[in-house]
């Protein structure tokens, strides 16, 4: 029988799977001065090896000697150059080229300190790597600019920054003034300490964050600003780049190689005091850090769903913990963990009850059963809309779908067009006119006939943005469109575009995907239509009330900025408790009912959660390896606190060609457990060589 006792090596000899790396030792080069001109290097390096490497270091005269965090580039395999970091550093012989019969490489260049990842870094590098079951090696990559050292052409951070109007001239509200105070107590506690900012949509949060940044920096101290997408947050950009000017740089992905080299290192010299951005921003080597504020923390984008996989939101609080800093998360609508935390007493709670210059809108839910809708919308919508444009205000719509339909079916036999690579239909679009997978990304004409009963009768079937933009085309000639969805922000700088033309006042009507709930502060907005309300509340996740909830309590809340607003959800459940909750901005309603619940269920917040994922373009093969590796971990994992269950084909069983199932381990595990699952793991990574074995740990969702 496996069990828990068992190390890596043990089990896969066990189940006969091949055997693990081993962990190089070396023991003759102890003895020697660890800053010798030659030295033995220990290097994590981002390969899918749960072990470091040994390197010989022989280092150029006037260089300083390599020390742990140096980030380096040595050679890898055959051909490959990999960058990585110090772990460990020896002494070694001058004319060492072996240590124990085994020949070592040499180290190929060695960065500057600019790219050193310090004593407090590496503790957060080390904690994610075995919070998230990681070699260290591939967290590094987090820490540094994709390519170090590159030269910057322009300034640093080209038209990134977009300043404004100066310093507001108002006064801070008395919420707000209770709201900093108890942060800038925190600050100059030098503690640690979390701050829970729940404020509505509107209500000054923003305004809290720059005020304790200001402080901070008064203090002598540094910040980072966390923000869900930067494409989509110009507006809270300019802000901040008004209000620090030059000591603040944003940091991401749109930025050049050079630029982003140039943040890092004005940020490790201290030429830069405040960066700002979205998850990468959060491993800037800022020194003396005292504040990291997460903006909109409930956003599920604060979650990597790639390799490797991580939480931004739990990141920042270990890197604060490690700073000694005060962090900031702030929403509308926060996370159930989050204030599920600030009941607990883990994080202080500060509300921010009321918005700014106004009031929240007035929100009409209305019945779709048995409307009169003409291409989805109903007489009460389309009423609204008719009167806020002769009021000469404008509209955002909502729905959640891009494309013209969302399947195209045959009337005939009832089948829909599916995607040759995954179990879901194709989405019909016109602009350009084609069958797309949103998954996969397959793309194909339309069919003459039905592919499974040849008759020439296909209709496309169910809505999206497109379809919305032709019938208000149609319905409303003389309005003026936009649209914000995946297919229309495809090139760079578009979502900044279209988001200031509707802020100038340039298009009457918004039309948009989630991408239009965002954080957007638009004045004129007096309307808000959501065009099917209950289009979350079906997915097969037990997230999916709390998404629903925050995205209609976020869209509703860009209605009435300045003066009434209003705010339609049209709902085929119109008595649904989160539409109703939502509709009455009533986040405690929402919680009391939604807590208990997970609860019962063993959830989070309540129970965490890790996701076991397996894929491969064979059925059997991926079933047989998910079938062996739920066997070894419910064997393994028989304690009170855990729960294994699976393994189970996803809720989409094929997705990119690919058979999908799934465990879930509900429970926390302790040390031992994650050491030895990621030893499982690994050998079964290593014996099935078509199948793809996927961990997450804390995954926001569960398709
Ligand atoms: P949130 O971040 O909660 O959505 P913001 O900080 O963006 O809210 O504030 C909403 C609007 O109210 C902004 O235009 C902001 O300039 C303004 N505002 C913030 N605080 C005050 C205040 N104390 N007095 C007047 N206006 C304010
Ligand atoms: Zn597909
Ligand atoms: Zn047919």
């Amino acid at each position: 029988m496996p069990s828990t006792k068992m190390d890596a090596r043990e089990l896969a000899q066990y189940y006969g799977l091949p055997q693990l790396p081993w962990k190089y030792r070396p023991k003759d080069a102890r003895e020697l001065d660890p800053t010798n001109p030659c030295q033995l290097v220990e290097i994590a390096l981002p390969v899918p090896l749960d072990q470091t490497f040994s390197y010989r270091y022989a280092r150029p005269t006037e260089t300083e000697p390599a020390v742990v965090g140096d980030l380096v580039v040595v050679p890898f395999g055959r051909r490959r150059k990999v960058t990585g970091v110090v772990v460990g550093v020896q002494g070694l012989a001058a004319d060492a080229r072996e240590v124990d019969g085994v020949k070592l490489k040499d180290v190929g260049q060695v960065y500057g300190p600019e790219y050193r990842i310090g004593a407090e870094r590496m503790k957060v590098a080390r904690w994610l790597a075995d919070y998230y079951l990681l070699p260290l090696g591939e967290v590094v990559p987090l820490f540094h600019p994709p390519a170090p050292g590159t030269k910057a052409r322009g300034g640093r951070t080209a038209d990134e920054l977009y300043p404004e109007v100066d310093k507001p001239l108002f006064e801070l509200s008395a919420a707000q003034k209770t709201a900093v105070a108890a942060g800038s107590t925190h600050l100059k506690s030098q503690q640690f300490s979390a701050m829970l900012l729940h404020g509505v949509t509107g209500s000054g949060k923003t305004e809290v964050y720059l005020t304790l940044i200001e402080e901070a920096l008064a203090l002598g101290r540094t910040a980072i600003f966390l923000l869900p997408e930067i494409a989509l947050t110009p507006q809270t950009l300019s802000r901040i780049s008004a209000r620090f000017g030059e000591r603040v740089a944003a940091i991401h992905s749109g930025l050049s190689a050079g630029q982003r080299c140039l943040v890092h290192e004005g940020a490790a010299r201290g030429e830069i005091d405040v960066v700002v951005g979205p998850r990468s921003a959060l491993f800037a080597p800022l020194k003396n850090l005292g504040i990291i504020v997460v903006d909109e923390e409930h956003e599920n984008s604060y979650k990597q769903d790639e390799k490797p996989r991580y939480h931004a939101r739990h990141t920042a609080l270990v890197r604060g913990r490690e700073n000694k800093a005060l962090v900031v998360l702030g929403s509308a609508t926060p996370d159930l963990e989050s204030m599920n935390n600030a009941r607990n007493e883990r994080f202080e709670l500060l509300e921010l009850p009321e918005r700014m210059g106004g009031t929240l809108p007035l929100v009409e839910v209305v019945d779709m059963r048995g409307a009169k809708t003409v291409e989805g919308f109903t007489p009460a919508l389309t009423e609204a809309m008719h009167e806020t444009l002769a009021a000469g205000q404008q509209i955002i719509l909502y729905y959640n779908r891009r494309g013209f339909a969302r399947v195209v079916q045959c009337t005939s036999c009832g089948e829909v067009v599916m995607c040759p690579n995954c179990d879901i239909g194709l989405t019909y679009h016109l602009r350009p006119r084609r069958l797309l997978c949103h998954y996969c990304g397959h793309t194909e004409n339309l069919p003459e006939t039905c592919p499974d009963c040849g008759s020439e009768e296909t209709k496309p079937s169910g809505g999206g943005t497109e379809k919305v933009e032709l019938h208000l085309q149609a319905h409303f000639p003389e309005a003026r469109l936009l649209r914000l969805d995946r297919d229309t922000t495809t090139r760079r700088g578009s979502h900044k575009k279209i988001l200031a033309a509707f802020a100038r006042g340039e298009a009457d009507i918004l039309i948009g995907t989630q991408m239009v709930a965002k954080g957007h502060h638009f004045p004129n907005v007096s309307l808000v239509g959501v065009l099917a309300a209950d289009d979350g509340l079906g997915l097969p996740d037990f997230r999916a009330a709390e998404r629903s909830f925050q995205l209609l309590t976020q869209v509703a809340g860009r209605s009435g900025r300045t003066g009434n607003g209003r705010v339609v959800f049209q709902a085929w459940q119109p008595e649904h408790p989160v539409i109703q909750a939502a509709a009455a901005h009533d986040y405690q309603t929402f919680i009391d009912d939604e807590l208990p619940a997970r609860k019962a269920l063993g959830y989070p917040p309540h129970r965490r959660l890790m996701r076991l994922g397996v894929t491969g373009k064979k059925q059997g093969e991926a079933s047989e390896a998910a079938d062996r590796l739920a066997e070894v971990v419910r064997e393994s994992f028989i304690r009170p606190g855990l729960t294994v269950l699976g393994p189970a084909p996803a809720v989409f069983p094929r997705l990119h060609d690919r058979f999908r199932f799934q465990i879930l381990i509900k429970g926390t595990l302790n040390k031992e457990e994650k050491v030895w699952l990621r030893g499982v793991l690994a050998s079964l990574r290593g014996s099935y060589r078509g199948v793809d074995v996927v961990h997450d740990v804390d995954p926001v969702s569960v398709y």
